[in-house]
């Protein structure tokens, strides 16, 4: 049992001073595995007065300073990265293996990522009569999911920290274990004292941070809803904000993709982290001449997806997240069946394999209206829609029909035909024949997806304020 009652603020544990436990559960096991004491409105403003504080000399050191620390922290990552892989396998229920490459592995790059970016960063440049200076924005409010927890905190951090600002973090309640790690890889560094902050909660504590004059940028990710009420109160007073709300991205099969291995990525993709994944792509749109061949193929994909605990070797899909999460998950598929849209595999029942944990079972719809809930909404679930599409200028449509813009795929034999295509998708990004996810690259959404990026130099840039200075 993990037991955290301290938090993090200006380089020492210190009690945390809410009077709420919340309790951590293991949703394949539905087992406490852990708790947490709650941080107070009173321990929010102590964190942001001790960030400020620090602020006044970290934002003075040099880029190499700073890289110096992320470099230490990313091979502090990398020294724990079992450790993390196991503890987060737990805290969210991914399978082990895709647990240690991704919700361990990434975080480790990306914090390798800035340590190697920020010496080299153009942090001035010049035009003309005037020189323009990219400094630190000032303090930042980081509030983050349960889904990647700790990429999700480590990518913000990695590029506050690195543009010379300093941070108040507050994990997801939901999955925070793995966020004390941070903060414990980051006393072990020797960051200043203030740098970095860690408070716990729920939604309160984050208003309560979103609300703190003292926070100069808030840098969210999680659901839209939470978005747009951040993004409310921050403009009270006019405080930055970046959002990553999530999609329902869609994933354009062309009539020349292979189909069984093209359907058969299109499967993995979206049902990674038990479809648990903002990019996920949870629409396939595919030919309407080769539907019933790529419904076969869809079948006999998800049938691979074997359930399981994330420890178990055999295991290819996790539960979901928690039991709140799988009641949302079974909603959305009840409600597409009472539509009539049509259930090739899977369901809303208790998977006979898993009884205990919060499972659901690998769905997939098939001949799916683009404009129903189902393909409109975000499941956060194991669930593909596939759509079927008579012409490329309709897919493209269907894709953009859509009040999201995150991610998108496109399939092709050919790939400039697959990247003409991709063009015309309105989203942040697009996967060409399933293209690696690139830590480095540009990374956030267009529509009710959000604003901002993160990742790479746009990421640093989301904490950077700019001056021009003329002369
Ligand atoms: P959420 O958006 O409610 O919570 C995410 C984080 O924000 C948590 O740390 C939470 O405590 C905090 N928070 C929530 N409301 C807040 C507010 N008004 N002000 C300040 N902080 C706030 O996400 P959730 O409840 O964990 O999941 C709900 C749904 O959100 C999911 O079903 C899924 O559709 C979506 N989601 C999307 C992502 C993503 O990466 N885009 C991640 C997680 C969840």
């Amino acid at each position: 049992m993990i037991e955290h009652e301290k938090i993090y603020i200006d380089g020492k544990w210190v009690g945390a001073s809410g009077s709420a436990r919340i309790v951590v559960v293991d949703p394949s096991t539905e087992q406490e595995i852990g708790r947490f004491r709650s941080s107070s409105v009173e321990d929010v403003d102590s964190a942001v007065t001790a960030a400020k504080a620090a602020f006044a000399s970290w934002s003075t050191t040099t880029p190499v300073e700073r890289a110096a620390f992320l470099a230490d922290a990313a091979a502090q990552l990398n020294a724990r990265l079992a450790e993390i892989g196991t503890l987060i396998a737990r805290d969210v229920g991914m399978p082990l293996p895709l647990s240690m490459m991704i919700q361990a592995g990434l975080p480790a790059r990306v914090m390798d990522s800035y340590a190697k970016l920020t010496p080299v960063f153009d942090w001035e440049s010049e035009v003309g009569n005037s020189l323009i200076i990219r400094e630190p924005a000032g303090v930042v409010g980081a509030i983050t999911p349960w889904n990647y927890p700790l990429h999700q905190l480590v990518a913000k951090t990695a590029a506050a920290l690195a543009a010379g600002c300093t941070v108040v973090a507050k994990p997801s309640e939901v999955a925070p274990l793995s966020a004390y790690v941070l903060a414990e890889i980051f006393d072990a560094v020797g960051l200043p004292a203030g740098v970095f902050n860690l408070v716990a909660g729920d939604l309160t504590i984050g208003q309560a941070l979103v609300e703190h004059p003292g926070v100069d940028v808030v840098s969210f990710t999680g659901s839209a809803r939470a978005g747009t009420d951040i993004a409310s109160r921050a403009a009270q007073r006019l405080a930055r904000v970046t959002l990553e709300l999530g999609g329902k991205s869609a994933n354009i099969m062309l009539d020349d993709a292979p189909i069984a291995e093209s359907v058969d990525a299109a499967v993995t993709k979206c049902f990674l982290n038990s479809g648990q994944t903002c990019t996920a792509l949870t629409r396939l749109v595919v030919p309407r001449s080769i539907l019933s061949q790529v419904e076969e193929a869809a079948v006999a994909s998800a049938k691979r997806f074997v359930l399981g605990e994330p420890t178990n070797p055999a295991t290819r899909l996790g539960p979901v997240v928690s039991e709140t999460q799988r009641e949302r998950v079974r909603a959305y598929i009840r409600g597409a069946i009472a539509d009539g849209t049509r259930l090739l595999c899977g369901g809303s029942d208790t998977p006979a394999e898993t009884p205990v944990g919060f499972f659901v079972a690998p769905t997939v719809f098939s001949d799916v209206d683009n404009a129903s809930k189902i393909a409109q909404e975000e499941v956060f679930g194991p669930v593909l829609c596939i759509i079927a599409y008579d012409s490329e200028e309709q897919a493209i449509a269907i894709a953009n029909d859509s009040t999201y813009g995150l991610s998108g795929g496109v399939m092709s034999r050919d790939t400039d035909r697959a990247i003409a295509v991709a063009r015309r998708i309105k989203t942040g990004q697009v996967g060409i024949n399933n293209g690696a996810f690139n830590p480095e690259a540009p990374f956030g959404g267009v529509k009710k997806s959000g604003y901002g990026r993160e990742l790479g130099a746009e990421g640093l840039h989301e904490y950077l304020a700019i001056k021009a200075i003329h002369r």
